[in-house]
């Protein structure tokens, strides 16, 4: 059965109306799920019984089943495990901002995954090393951030979890419209940011939504042939493909487009490589977010020093492009970039508890 968000509130409403229903029955479904965090029909007290009953019969609702939360940064950072069905399982994480310390959260983000596990095939991502299972759909998508919005307001969400957004296109879409549309959570879209390895195409399609959401892209390496070696299958799309592709989006949305870069020591932190990348994409209003490599089990990298992360910075600073270096959240309990990974094995095998699997 399908969860009630995987419609889009055009759908829902003619579904309604096909049911001999007024058409504002959607928004208020739509009001009760995002605002609310209803968890079943029953709660949606202003609807007729029958109605209840019907949707029921039809659509799926509720919170995804937590199969594991940890904490770490004093609370401010919380990871959790939520149940697919069927022996699929995503992490979602929250991080809390509060610079001035009064226990009320400046901002709140949420991190969501879009596909279990991924089939980019980064070779310094956990995810990325698990494969590709399949994609979300926007119900599960949602529910992610439900999982959080349900406890206390949601400022911010962050599709960089498990899983390319991009290449799950369709479902990522009509979640990110759930977030913003007035009744649904009625979030500021600029709260929103989509972070992609690089799809292009995806990219091209992103501009033409008319939405006003944040956009990442990773490039992760100066020149196309190391960049190919960090990240296989972008064989075919170059950087400068991607930097148009940035200009497109500003052009289009008139935001700021930031690129990632995960900084691996002696790998692709060298200062001469800094400049190399700061004449890339010099001149256009981007961004350049550094994010020092979190180790994952396997992977062979190491996190380049302090030093070298502030002189990697400094380059391009002094290139004229602006840089800033991730604030790191959650490293300890393994929900740092590139760090999410489902354990829970496929197919009716047992929950490895995440304690047994973060180191
Ligand atoms: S870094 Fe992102 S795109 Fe690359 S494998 Fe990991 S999840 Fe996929």
């Amino acid at each position: 059965m399908p969860h009630v968000l995987d419609s889009s509130l055009a759908e829902l409403e003619a579904q309604l109306v096909a049911w001999g229903e007024p058409r504002f029955r959607a928004k208020q479904i739509a009001r009760w799920t995002l605002r609310h965090g209803a968890r079943s029909f029953d709660e949606m007290t202003d609807l007729p019984a029958a109605l209840r009953v019907r949707l029921a019969d039809t659509f799926t609702i509720g919170a995804l089943p937590e199969l594991a939360a940890r904490q770490a940064d004093d609370g401010a950072t919380t990871k959790v495990l939520l149940d697919l069905g069927a022996g699929a399982a995503v992490e979602a994480v929250r991080m809390d901002y509060d610079p001035d310390n009064d226990g009320a959260p400046d901002r709140t983000t949420v991190c969501v995954s879009t596909q279990v596990g991924c089939a980019m095939g980064c070779t310094f991502c956990a995810t990325g090393q698990q494969g590709f299972t399949r994609n979300l759909t926007p119900g599960e998508i949602v529910e992610q951030v439900l999982a959080f919005s349900r406890e206390r307001r949601v400022t911010n969400v962050v599709f960089m979890g498990m899983g390319e957004p991009l290449a799950n296109y369709g479902p990522t879409l009509r979640a990110i419209r759930w977030l913003v549309d007035a009744d649904g959570l009625d979030m500021r879209q600029r709260g929103i940011t989509v972070s992609t390895v690089g799809l292009l195409h995806g990219i091209r399609r992103l501009a033409d939504e008319g939405l006003q959401i944040g956009l990442t892209i990773s490039l992760h390496a100066p020149d196309d042939e190391l960049r190919r070696r960090l990240i296989p299958t972008s064989v075919g799309t170059t950087i400068d493909q991607l930097v148009a592709g940035a200009r497109e989006y500003i052009a289009k949305q008139g935001r700021r487009v930031t690129f990632a870069y995960a900084l691996l020591e002696g790998v692709n932190d060298e200062p001469a490589q800094a400049r190399a990348l700061a004449r890339r994409i010099r001149g256009i209003q981007a961004h350049v977010n550094l994010i020092p490599y979190n180790p994952t089990a396997g992977a062979g990298l190491r996190r380049p020093s302090l030093g070298r992360v502030r002189a990697f910075q400094r380059e391009l600073q002094f290139a004229g492009v602006n840089a800033t270096v991730r604030i790191e959240r959650g490293v300890e309990i393994a929900a740092a970039c590139g760090q999410l990974r489902t354990d829970v094995q496929r197919l009716g095998a047992d929950v490895i508890p995440l304690e047994r699997v973060e180191r």
